[in-house]
């Protein structure tokens, strides 16, 4: 093996957070920094004129290729899992820019009590309310201390939004459920199609709190601090799935590459697969060395570091520490370990399909244009009397309708489901249905986890991620309790035709949820207890940290990645205040 000159930093991923670490590094120090990033490189450039829907939202062009690495899936340990052949619940991204590319662009701020939910939780209903099994646990920071961090993201991005909640007063029109905010959002809100605003009249006759959902589609031109302009949305629809091709959508590759294109100390090796970070035995703790990676010849190289982020997406995070053998693998029938527990995924169904007699121009719209209602998310109402714990928003997105994602979606009534009369009700329902959508929490279970395969391997022969996941009566309960509700705002629409959510069986590995899974290696006030700590400092191993979703330990109901971003910010904070001074544990 071939081994590289050394640098100051290797970043494994080149996403939202490996990315945002090599901006900030790289414009704050003058350290030598290398992301490892195994897709293709990518700019906007690439994205014009290629809204080629088969392409990328049917062949998902910009996935990871499962034929190469994917994962296996079971409900519970009595099962033999087997490999997900074709992407189903999520869908992991590859290439520069990673998932952060063909994301939706959604940028709500997690709950305060998010981040205490077990001490409050616990303070609230008592220990005995949470389920026998839960591994709900605090995450070792607080949303007081992470509300300037989120304001940074929120101004990289240029979010376009209404406050609702600005230093405790309550403002009308945004969001009055959200913790305090110390600013307004950066841009306005969009503008809203029809079927959103639709929903915003139904919900204010109900007497709920309907507000535009924060958007890093720019809804106004935008210039953020670090001097990168973007131009406004103009509603095309092409959202999740591609990337953006005029730059509107918040990207990884619009907002943070061309700043880290400026700085010769920061190099972007695309190609280069890392299958192993190298570590060593260092006092009583460990220390890393640098990663080994199969690069763009196929030639498998060391290239030493002082300091080593992965940020490769939760799954790829936490089986990286697996298959490098860094900290104790969590076993779920003794409680022992860590890496690899609370495995969450956000709960995600359509509450109420809704047919209209109007068409309601659904080809219009984009990834974050939508109506929200929060009277239902976390702890805005008591649960004291209900048979579950937390809650969620329930949404009416206007996504832009494409034809062969879109196109098969018929009434109750209609039984066919091929031929003439599937097809004459299809066309019919085109343009005239959309649906209320519940994104709601995900709580931590001890038996919901990560750990590698013992049969099943991926292009270099290195074992699979193994994922235990199911639901439990918690997210079941939510979703009967939420279910009227989404039908009750339907019928307020004037909806002529409503098709409730049938309910919760098992977790279904085939049907696209979202791409906001969670947990693995998870952050937290101790070590006993989780991975990293609250600076995603890995515990043992003070020269590497873990960014992005797996470090939370249990799921909110909001989408992750502003979350994760805030905490990218807070740590590369400690980083160069406190720790390229002194090499040491940040908490
Ligand atoms: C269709 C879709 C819609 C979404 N919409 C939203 C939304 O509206 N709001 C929201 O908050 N979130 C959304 N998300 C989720 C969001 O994209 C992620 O939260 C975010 O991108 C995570 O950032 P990350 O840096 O952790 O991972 P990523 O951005 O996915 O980056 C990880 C990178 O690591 C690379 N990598 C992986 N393994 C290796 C390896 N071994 N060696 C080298 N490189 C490696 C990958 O190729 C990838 O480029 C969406 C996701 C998808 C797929």
């Amino acid at each position: 093996m071939k081994t590289l000159p050394p640098v100051d930093v290797v970043i494994i991923g080149g996403g939202w957070t490996g990315l945002l670490m090599a901006k900030e590094l790289g414009t704050r120090t003058s350290l030598s920094i290398a992301v490892l990033e195994r897709g293709k490189p990518r700019e906007t450039a690439d994205y014009s004129a290629t809204m080629d829907e088969l392409d990328y939202a049917i062949r998902l062009h910009m996935m990871q290729d499962p034929a190469q690495e994917t994962v296996t899936f079971r409900h519970n340990l009595t099962q033999r899992a087997l490999p997900l052949r074709e992407h189903g619940s999520f869908l992991p991204g590859t290439g520069v820019g990673g998932a952060g590319e063909h994301w939706n662009g959604q940028f709500p701020r997690f709950l305060p009590d998010c981040f205490e939910l077990l001490t409050k939780t616990t303070e609230r209903y008592g220990a005995k309310r949470l389920p026998a099994d839960h591994a709900v646990q605090d995450w070792g920071v607080t949303y007081d201390e992470l509300e300037s961090h989120y304001t940074r993201a929120e101004q990289l991005l240029g979010i376009s939004g209404k406050a609702g909640n600005i230093r405790g007063k309550k403002i009308d029109g945004g969001n009055i459920f959200e913790g305090w905010r110390s600013a307004e959002y950066p841009t306005p809100p969009i503008k809203m199609p029809y079927f959103s605003a639709m929903y915003r009249d139904a919900a204010k006759t109900l007497g709920y709190h309907p507000y535009p959902y924060p958007a890093a589609t720019l809804s106004e031109p935008y210039t953020n601090p670090d001097g990168i302009s973007r131009t406004a949305c103009f509603y095309c629809g092409f959202c999740d799935r591609f990337g953006c091709m005029v730059g509107a959508k918040g990207q990884p590759t619009n907002v943070l590459l061309p700043v880290i294109q400026t700085r010769k100390s920061v190099a972007i090796r695309t190609a280069s697969w890392v299958r192993r970070i190298v570590h060593e035995e260092a006092g009583s703790g460990r220390k890393v060395r640098g990663v080994t990676y199969v690069d763009a010849t196929g030639e498998e190289v060391f290239q030493p570091a002082e300091l080593v982020f992965l940020a490769t997406w939760t799954l790829n995070n936490t089986r990286l520490l697996l298959l490098s053998g860094i900290g104790e693998p969590y076993n779920p029938e003794t409680g022992k370990g860590t890496v690899g527990r609370n495995l969450t995924h956000q709960v995600c169904f359509a509450g109420a399909i809704t047919f209209f007699e109007k068409p309601l121009n659904r080809f219009m719209g984009s990834g974050a244009a939508g109506m929200c209602v929060s009277d239902f998310d976390g702890d805005s109402f008591d649960h004291s009397e209900l048979p579950f714990l937390r809650g969620g928003n329930l949404l009416a997105y206007s996504f832009g309708y494409r034809p062969m994602t879109s196109f098969g979606v018929v009434p109750q009534a209609v039984k066919a489901r091929w031929g003439s009369e599937w097809k004459k009700a299809a066309i019919d329902a085109y343009d005239r249905t959309a649906s209320v959508v519940f994104n709601g929490e995900h709580l931590a279970y001890k038996g919901n986890y990560m750990d590698l395969d013992p049969t099943y391997k991926d292009h270099f022969g290195d074992p699979l991620l193994r994922l235990t996941i199911d639901w439990r009566d918690n997210e079941r309960k939510m979703a009967e309790f939420v279910t009227p509700k989404a039908v009750e705002l339907a019928r307020a629409m004037g909806a002529k035709d409503i098709t409730p959510f049938a309910g919760y069986g098992s977790y279904d590995a085939t049907r696209y949820q979202t791409t906001h899974v969670q947990g693995g290696t998870i952050m937290g006030g101790s070590p006993e207890r989780s991975v990293i700590n609250p600076y995603l400092q890995h515990w043992q191993t003070p020269n590497l940290f873990v960014l992005g979703a797996s470090a939370f330990p249990q799921n909110a109901s909001a989408n992750p990645t502003p979350t994760l971003l805030a905490l990218a910010y807070r740590a590369v904070d400690a980083i160069v205040d406190r720790y390229l001074k002194n090499p040491a544990a940040l908490a």
